[in-house]
């Protein structure tokens, strides 16, 4: 039996998406629209170099990002399930 947490493929240090808000007006990181301070933003963490940045982005371009996920989920599954 394998003890401990099931580790995750978006787990922290995995990716992931954490919610948060904008202090100021900023843009999101992929489509540019500009999102006014103080908007509820996802903040989807990128492992690079060692280190974790949060990338912002917009309430709709985090849905695609999760959309996206979902389908290269489903092909792991996919892989795992012949
Ligand atoms: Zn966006």
């Amino acid at each position: 039996m394998p003890r401990g947490r099931v580790p995750s493929l978006i787990s922290a240090g995995n990716g992931g998406i954490e919610m948060g808000e904008t202090k100021m007006r900023s843009p999101c990181a992929r489509c540019k629209k500009v999102l006014p301070g103080g908007s509820h933003v996802a903040l989807l963490k990128v492992r690079n170099a060692g280190f974790t940045n949060k990338r912002r982005l917009c309430l709709q371009c985090a849905l695609d990002v999760v959309e996206q996920t979902q389908r290269d989920l489903d092909a792991i599954r996919a892989l795992l399930s012949t």
